[in-house]
This record gives structure tokens, C-alpha cells and sequence, in this order.
């Protein structure tokens, strides 16, 4: 590719609104152009990496046999209510206005629609179906540029199968296909057990890249034997020990403590594990009429609530009471919500759960449903008849697997992929089923897998970086070598570039990009190149030419080679690597 001819509008400065490393270059170096909040124009250098992630996807996928599909980007709105998930997606999902049509944020349902009439004996299983297609969703905060964005390219793959077994085999096939996928971008992963989210479903992994532009918490073992979302992992934690006092408990006077933090202050005390944080929680009834389920969730006052453990136990809706809500649930503000003397009002149905480590408390401090009260000398089973024990808390950096063998870390990283098993949700929803081989009906067995395109890009540049620009490696570099001339008084130099050029991508099959802008100095050439990264440059100048010289330089190293011009071919070739 000339680039006399190639649109790649790069800029010098990071644009204002940039605040992680990925957004800024993909900016600068041309590759995407933001056209509103969250939805980004791909521009040709952009789409040259888009395409070769999707392919090594492609070939992967192709590899388990998968069949390729391109379904379409809107949908029916039956569809998703007979799923449930028009309300489980809400707000998250764009529906068309003149219109009963949703553009789909992912496609079980639409996939699902599809083997309902023509997977209909158990002979038609396995299946392993997938499209490379746009997906739409209504990201509330859309952020660092293609990485959250509110349209974006996703890859979503599905298992079929007619056994649990067959789903077994399927989800490790494509375990391995994305291990190879992100082995190819050149991504440096880990993969973490995780939360399902509005899916359903069992087992669930995520591919992750440690960067600091990452949404998500990972936590690795210092040994590497233990990795986890922060969402679902767990640590060994000594509970409380039992002081055996046997104290009632009693009510004392706080004035104006309303948080764990004051009252330890007040309390005088720096170890908050006997001071119970309660928190409500409302879980809305499924029925139109129905009522909804209030759950007071109490931990340590060290420990925050992890709110993806109790979607794991009460369903994706369940959130924090608003303010008016405590008042008339507990009435007290949220700084003297506690366990005992709940009087719930209105005949609400208060559910009381507390976090294992609190299981065999006494002298537990908390609020006493009374604006400045709190009550002490709480022994939580006896005082708290029916309360259940649950892991609800978040897990802490530097606590001890739950073997003992090794402690925790705690990293930022980026989701770029997702596979889960599943199961047969969607296909019972929707009536997908077949007869197994003694002629019995069954519901079809899924399994859902996600890589983001565009994200799996930037995940790639967050962790392949420097001061001047990208540094693409491998398979996923835009171009192998960014042939520079830097033309002089003669038409020697520019007439020697012109050969390499034809040379390199005639003969020899080699993507080049080949500066042979005319107008433009030397620095600008350098810095634009550097920018956008391309692993080697071959560059054709009048000083080394002199003497028979070209000078190859190495992106990643920044080292330059000096090499007789009738040896540049073949040495820029070797260099790529
Ligand atoms: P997140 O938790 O980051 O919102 P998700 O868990 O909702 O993502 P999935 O439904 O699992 O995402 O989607 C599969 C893949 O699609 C993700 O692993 C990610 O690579 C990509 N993806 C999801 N949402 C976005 C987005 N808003 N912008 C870009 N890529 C996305
Ligand atoms: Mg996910």
C-alpha cells in the first residue's frame, strides 16, 4: 500500500478526551474516529487489524468445525420476552422507537430460533454455530474508546448438543480454540472462573489481559494455581471466634454515627470484625402482582457485600433499597440498620442473611433500627432466629487460598473473551427440543461464547506500547514492513524504494506500507511510523545510499541496522520475524 494513496489521517497530540493508552493511539495512529458517544468509524487501518483478529478467529472456530452464520442485527421483541431477557437486559438493550424490533445485544435467541425446527433427533448433535457480526448495547458509560463501546464487533459462538457430556466436550474444544486465538493476537491472558451475568447458566470462564485500563478485578494465587473474577472468588478467612460471654444484648445511644468508620471511632476500637454492616436489599417479584423479597445482607465491618454472589443466590435483579425504601423496611436510615429488632413494616418479608464468617459470632455490634442506636452483645444465632450463613463477602488482597497453599493478588484486566456453559435455558424458553435415542423429548443443550474484535485490539496495544506509539507483533500487524523514502536531489533513492517495493510485495508476498509522500520531512515520516508501529522499516536515504547503505529499523528494540542495499530484501524479511 502507498501511502500517497492509503487514508491515514494520524494526528500528532492525544485527543482531550483520552484517558487510557489504547484509545489515544488507536486515535492518533488512524485507525478509528469516534463518531458519537460509544460508536466509533472503523478507518483502513483500523478495519486492516480488525480483519486479522477476525480471521484468526475464523480459522480457529473453523478448526472445531464450526459453521459460520451472519444473522441479522435486529430482532422480534416476542423473541426476548419469551426469554424474559426484554427485562432482564433492560435499559441495556436499544429497542427501535416505530417499531416491535430490538437490535440484539448478543444472539442465543435468535440461534436458538434457528435449531428449534431443524435439530430435531439426537443424530443432528454436536453443533457448533458462530457469526463475526456488530452488536449493539446501550452502555450506560461508555469508555476508553472501543473498549466499551455501544456498537462493536463480537464474535459469538454456540454449542448444540444432545448430552451433558457432548456440552463437556464442546466447551472444552473451544476453551482451547480461544487459548490459541489469544496465543495468535499475541495477548498475554489469564482465564478466570466467573460469574454468569444476565446469561444463566454453570460453569463460566473469562480470558483476561492484566492492564490498568481493565474494568474488571482478577485475582491470581501468587502460586498461579488459583485465578478468579473478584466477582465469584473466595479466600480462607478465620471466622470470629466465640467469646462465650452470653451477655443479652442491649441498646446503647450513638448520636450521629452513621457509618462502621465512626463507630469504631466512637467505640474506640480499630478491629471492626465484631461490628456487623447490614445492608438491604430488594429482589422483585417475577409476577406482575407479586411481592417483592427483601433481604437484609450483614458482613464484617471490614468486609464489603459482594453483590454478584447475591445475583449467584437471588437472581441478576436484586439491588440495594433506595433510601425511602430502608426508612419504611427497617425504619431507620442506613447507617442503623441491623439484625435485631427489625420490626418490618407494611408486612414486608424480610430475609436475613449473613456472611460465613460471622456464623458463630457473639458480641456483635449493630444498628438497632433506630436512628442513633445501635445494639451490642449480639450472639447471632441466638438472636437472629432463621438466619442462614452464606459467602457474601468480597475477597481481600494478601488473604490465603482457600487450600492455605498460597495468597491472593489482586490485578485490573480486560474481558476479552467469554465461555460458559449454558445448559438449556434459551432451548426450554423457546421449546427447542428433540427425541434422544429412546424416542424421549429433551430440551437442547447450549453453550455461549463472546470475543470482542475491537476490544481484543486494544487489549493488545494497552499491553503493547511505548512513548512514540504501537508495537504490533506478529500475526495482527497491520503491515510487516513500513518501507520509508526519503527522497533526495536525484531520483536514485526514490527509484531504488520503488524496486524494494515491487520487490517485497510482487515477489515476495509481503505486506508493506510504503511512504512515498514526496512533500513531507524526514522527522514526520520517522514519528508517523513509529506511531503506528509496523514491526520493521526499511529506509531508502540519500546519506547511507551514498555508500551503498540502506537502514533497517527495529520497531519493538528501536535498534538500526546498516545493510548494503543488495542485501535489504532478504535482511528486513528475516527481521519480521
Ligand atoms: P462486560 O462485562 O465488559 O460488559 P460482558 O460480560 O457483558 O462484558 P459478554 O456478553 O460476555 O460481555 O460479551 C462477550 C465479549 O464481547 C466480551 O468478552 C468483550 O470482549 C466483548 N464486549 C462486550 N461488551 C462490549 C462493549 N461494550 N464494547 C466492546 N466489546 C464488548
Ligand atoms: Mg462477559
Amino acid at each position: 500500500m502507498r501511502l500517497t494513496k492509503f487514508f491515514l489521517p494520524t494526528l500528532k497530540d492525544d485527543p482531550v478526551d483520552a484517558v487510557t493508552v489504547s484509545h489515544k493511539l488507536m486515535i492518533r495512529a488512524g485507525m478509528v474516529k469516534q463518531l458519537t458517544s460509544g460508536v466509533y468509524s472503523t478507518l483502513p487501518l483500523g478495519l486492516i487489524v480488525f480483519r486479522k483478529v477476525e480471521n484468526i478467529i475464523r480459522q480457529e472456530m473453523n478448526a472445531i468445525g464450526g459453521n459460520e452464520f451472519l444473522l441479522p442485527a435486529l430482532s422480534p421483541h416476542d423473541l426476548w420476552s419469551e426469554t424474559g431477557r426484554m427485562e432482564d437486559y433492560g435499559d441495556l438493550m436499544f429497542r427501535i422507537k416505530n417499531r416491535e424490533l430490538v437490535l440484539c445485544p448478543t444472539h442465543e435467541e435468535v440461534f436458538t430460533s434457528i435449531a428449534k425446527p431443524s435439530l430435531i433427533s439426537y443424530k443432528d448433535f454436536p453443533q457448533v454455530w458462530y457469526q463475526i457480526q456488530s452488536k449493539f448495547r446501550n452502555e450506560e458509560r461508555p469508555r476508553a474508546g472501543v473498549l466499551r463501546a455501544r456498537q462493536f464487533t463480537m464474535k459469538d459462538a454456540y454449542s448444540l448438543d444432545a448430552t451433558w457430556e457432548g456440552l463437556d466436550k464442546s466447551y472444552n474444544d473451544m476453551a482451547q480454540a480461544y487459548r490459541n486465538i489469544f496465543t495468535r493476537c499475541g495477548l498475554d491472558f489469564v482465564i478466570v472462573s466467573a460469574h454468569s451475568g444476565a446469561m444463566g447458566g454453570s460453569a463460566s470462564e473469562e480470558f483476561m489481559v492484566p492492564s490498568s485500563a481493565g474494568e474488571d478485578n482478577i485475582v491470581i494465587s501468587e502460586d498461579g494455581n488459583y485465578t478468579s473474577n473478584i466477582e465469584v472468588a473466595v479466600s480462607f478467612v478465620e471466622k470470629n471466634d466465640r467469646k462465650n460471654s452470653d451477655l443479652p444484648f442491649e441498646e446503647f445511644h450513638t448520636p450521629n454515627i452513621k457509618s462502621i468508620e465512626e463507630l469504631a471511632g466512637f467505640l474506640n476500637i480499630t478491629d471492626k470484625t465484631r461490628l456487623a454492616k447490614s445492608r438491604v436489599f430488594v429482589n422483585p417479584s417475577k409476577e406482575e402482582k407479586g411481592e417483592d423479597e427483601y433481604v437484609l445482607v450483614l458482613v464484617r465491618g471490614d468486609d464489603e457485600v459482594n453483590e454478584l454472589k447475591l445475583q449467584n443466590l437471588f437472581g441478576i435483579n436484586i439491588r440495594p433499597a433506595h433510601n425511602e425504601e430502608l426508612a419504611e423496611i427497617t425504619g431507620a436510615d442506613a447507617g442503623s440498620i441491623g439484625p435485631v429488632n427489625l420490626k418490618v413494616l407494611k408486612n414486608k418479608k424480610v430475609k436475613i442473611i449473613a456472611d460465613l464468617l460471622l456464623e458463630d459470632s457473639d458480641e456483635l455490634v449493630s444498628g438497632a433500627n433506630k436512628n442513633d442506636h445501635h445494639i451490642k452483645n449480639i450472639d447471632i444465632k441466638r438472636d437472629v432466629p432463621g438466619i442462614e450463613f452464606k459467602d457474601l463477602r468480597i475477597v481481600k488482597e494478601g488473604e490465603l487460598t482457600s487450600d492455605k497453599k498460597s495468597k491472593l493478588k489482586i490485578t485490573k484486566a480486560i474481558e476479552v473473551g467469554h465461555i460458559f456453559k449454558l445448559g438449556t435455558k434459551y432451548p426450554e424458553a423457546l421449546g427447542a427440543k428433540f427425541l434422544d435415542a429412546d424416542g424421549k423429548e429433551n430440551p437442547i443443550i447450549m453453550g455461549s461464547y463472546g470475543i470482542g474484535v475491537e476490544r481484543t485490539t486494544a487489549s493488545f496495544i494497552e499491553q503493547s506500547n511505548d512513548d512514540k506509539g504501537i508495537i504490533w507483533k506478529g500475526e495482527i500487524a497491520p503491515f510487516q514492513i513500513n518501507l520509508i523514502c526519503l527522497s533526495g536531489k536525484t531520483d536514485e533513492v526514490k527509484d531504488l524504494a520503488e524496486k524494494y517495493y515491487l520487490e517485497l510485495t510482487e515477489q515476495k508476498k509481503i505486506e508493506v506500507l510504503y511512504d512515498d509522500r514526496e512533500e513531507v520531512r524526514p522527522g514526520v515520516k520517522f514519528n508517523d511510523s513509529d506511531l503506528i508501529g509496523i514491526p520493521v522499516q526499511l529506509i531508502v536515504g540519500e546519506r547511507n545510499l551514498k555508500d551503498g547503505n540502506v537502514e533497517i529499523k527495529i520497531r519493538q528494540t528501536g535498534e538500526k541496522i546498516i545493510v548494503s542495499k543488495d542485501d535489504a530484501v532478504s535482511k528486513a524479511i528475516e527481521l519480521i520475524g
